[in-house]
């Protein structure tokens, strides 16, 4: 069933508007009548039947709203060094499939890519690869893309537990760290195509980080995310 997000809601009405009117009214040529899933981007959704469909907006009746089943109780947030050009959307589609919450674009020391404001047009495009992800997947909510932040001014005080993929790491793999107890608010933190430098990990670890192993197998940057999302939902979800 077509699923679309709308924060646009009444008692048991919604509306949506913008790009999607006209992917609902010409590309998929839905009309008064039809059913589709329409999900509030705060974790609930609810079967609805379009009531009209003009230029602007399309209306419909919604029955009872209740939470997504998609959404994980473990809210993960990846702090994904700018890998090389192309791979960002890829990282972003794929974590969104596996239940990430939020993104953060970390410039550190070995990015090839700099980002330098306006920031606005790419993380538009990386917000709408999260949206699109979000609706393929049926996700209750869209991961937020934030602003990118350099790795010296990262804030990881809203987490229970911040781990950080260091490949030089030996002692601690994923797996202990998590079998730890790991919170409801992770951070994981991803380096660029060149890795982390000593002192970045340093900083990183004077944040609260665990440097964590993913394995003996060196991962590519786009590769080591999803990776170990998917290892935490593994170990978190039922
Ligand atoms: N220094 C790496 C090398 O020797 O090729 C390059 C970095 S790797 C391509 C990109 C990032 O993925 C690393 O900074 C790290 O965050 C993560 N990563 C890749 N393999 C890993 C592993 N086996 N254990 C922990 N982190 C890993």
């Amino acid at each position: 069933m077509h699923r679309f997000f709308t924060t646009e809601i009444q008692e048991n009405t919604a509306v949506v508007r913008g790009d999607d009117v006209k992917h609902i009214a010409k590309v998929l040529r839905l009309r008064a009548g039809d059913v589709v899933q329409l999900c509030d981007g705060r974790g609930n959704e609810c079967d609805a039947v379009i009531a009209s469909v003009s230029s602007d907006a399309v209306t419909f009746d919604t029955q009872p709203w209740h939470a997504a089943v998609t959404e994980p109780d473990t809210k993960v947030t990846l702090f994904q060094c700018l890998p090389k050009a192309g791979k960002m959307e890829t990282i972003i589609q794929k974590c969104v499939e596996l239940g990430i919450s939020a993104f953060v674009p970390v410039q550190s020391e070995r990015c090839v890519v700099v980002l330098k404001p306006p920031y606005e047009g790419r993380i538009e495009r990386w917000q709408r690869v999260s949206e699109e992800a979000a609706k393929q997947s049926r996700r209750g909510v869209i991961p937020q893309v934030n602003l990118p932040v350099s790795l010296g001014k990262l804030d990881f005080s809203a987490f229970d537990t911040v781990l950080v993929a260091f490949e030089n790491e030996h002692a601690v793999s994923l797996k202990a760290a998590l079998r730890e107890g790991c919170g409801t608010r992770i951070a994981i933190v991803i380096g660029p195509e060149g890795g982390f430098s000593d002192a970045e990990i340093e900083t990183l670890t004077g944040k609260g980080a665990q440097s964590v192993s993913l394995g003996t197998r060196i991962l590519r940057t786009e590769t080591a995310g999803m990776a170990m999302l998917a290892q935490i939902m593994y170990e978190v979800e039922p």
